[in-house]
């Protein structure tokens, strides 16, 4: 069997196993990471560089066309309203989940004084840009919010990937009034936007065939990159806290799936398999979105009305991943610096930890960063803090990519759910390698 017959999770597995051992062997010789960096790495860039490109076409065209399909106006704010509701239940129960976690295991017991000098030297300046940057982003009013939603001028707000939410308040404005419209007026636009959502998901399935090479090079380049592993095991027991805790919540998902809509754990991971493994490798939410959005559509059986707006709007604001971890590491930071939590405290983490994870930007290391609003709301001072942060600076990235595949899986979750609830969710289509290749035209001869 060829290695493009397999099927694509097992490709994309087989690339990232190839790239560690790859990465171990390069940084074992001097030259190595130049020559992963130089060569390898660029094939991953690129991948990532187009699977950001076609993110907000992606949005557009799907949303408008979800949106403009939709039979009345009444449908979309039942989807509205529930993706809303569940999102914030499945991040209390993340939280919930870190808490009990962290709580029982303690992991803050287990290191020694003198690690916790060499780390916060080490990482002292790290420590200090995302203290910076989360205080940026603390200093906006209660409404800034949703004043940010409404963007000034569409193109600006569409050549920025950052804009995600602007550009899902346009297509959905946009998609409202086109079903205003009267059906003679209604149908070329609508056609058109067909056609772009059928495009824009032929060209991810194209950008797709590469994604084993690029994990390839990812992974090579970060272990290449990886400086001072020996760090990794004096956290050993926080790390494992967190992967613990990403397991349950993973668990809690497929039963929850499972429950509400019949699918079999497997049959949900095999869909979903390939956009959990692009999350891993690029620590992306939102580079990963299209993958996502075209995993849960095409193979998970959720309609594009619903898919179109719970995957981006959840790629943005929904990290249950990123929320768990924060509650782990702010109680960690507290347990290491011997910084008493009162109950109030817990609470007060579960409140922060939800607003923190939907503030966080969905890219590599944004959930670090606002861990320092949790760290700050929870009375830690401010010296404490930096030493806090660059306590966890050493293994945030394995932890990264980690959540990230957690922040993902929860968004196809919550849209298999919703779909299932507002009756549009049909079986699973599993799909081959074949399937992505247009179809020979069978001759009278054959
Ligand atoms: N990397 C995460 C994401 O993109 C966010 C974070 O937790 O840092 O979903």
């Amino acid at each position: 069997m060829k290695f493009t017959q397999l099927e694509l999770h097992w490709q994309i597995l087989i690339g990232m196993a190839a790239g560690i051992v790859f990465g171990v062997l390069m940084s074992a010789v001097s030259w190595g990471p130049t020559l992963v960096s130089d060569w390898i790495k660029p094939v991953g860039t690129i991948f990532i560089r187009l699977l950001k490109l076609i993110a907000i076409p992606l949005i557009i065209a799907s949303l408008i066309k979800g949106v403009s399909d939709l039979q009345d106006l009444a449908k979309f704010s039942k989807i509205g309203g529930r993706t809303v509701v569940l999102y914030i239940f499945t991040t209390v129960v993340a939280i919930t989940i870190g808490l009990l976690m962290v709580n029982v295991i303690k992991p803050g017991t287990t290191v020694k004084s003198e690690v916790i000098e060499r780390i916060s030297s080490q990482y002292e300046a790290e420590a200090s840009t995302k203290v910076e940057a989360a205080h940026k982003a603390k200093e906006r009013g209660p409404l800034q919010f949703f004043v940010d939603l409404v963007p000034e001028n569409f193109f600006s707000a569409a050549s920025d990937n950052r804009n995600m939410l602007q550009v899902i308040f346009f297509a959905i404005f946009f998609g409202i009034a086109l079903l205003m419209l009267d059906e003679q007026h209604q149908r070329p636009l609508k056609d058109f936007f067909d056609s772009l959502n059928e495009l824009v998901m032929k060209m991810v399935d194209l950008i797709m065939l590469i994604a084993p090479y690029a994990v390839f090079a990812l992974l090579a380049a970060l272990i290449a990159e990886t400086q001072d592993p020996s760090l990794f095991s004096a956290l050993a027991w926080y790390a494992l806290t967190v992967v613990l805790g990403l397991a349950v919540m993973l668990g809690f998902y497929l039963v929850l799936n499972y429950v509400v809509t019949g699918i079999r754990p497997v049959q949900f991971l095999r869909g979903i398999a390939p956009a959990q493994l692009l999350a891993f490798s690029t620590s992306s939410s939102a580079a990963t979105l299209p993958v996502t959005m075209e995993r849960v559509e095409e193979h998970l059986g959720v309609e594009g009305e619903v898919a179109s707006f719970v995957c981006p709007v959840g790629a943005t604001v929904n990290m249950d991943g990123t929320s768990l971890y924060q509650a782990v590491a702010a109680v960690f930071i507290a347990q290491v610096l011997a910084f008493d939590l009162t109950f109030q405290d817990q609470l007060t983490i579960i409140l922060t930890a939800t607003l923190a994870s939907i503030g966080s930007a969905a890219v590599p290391g944004a959930g670090m960063i606002m861990l320092v609003i949790v760290l700050e709301a929870i009375g830690l001072p401010a010296d404490k803090l930096a030493i806090g942060l660059a306590l966890i600076f050493a293994v945030d990235r394995p932890l990264d990519m980690l959540r990230t595949v957690i922040n993902i899986s929860g968004d196809a979750t919550v849209a298999m759910i919703v779909a299932k609830s507002v009756g549009k969710l049909g079986p699973p289509r599993p799909k081959h390698w074949w399937d992505h290749y247009p179809k020979k035209k069978s001759t009278p001869a054959d």
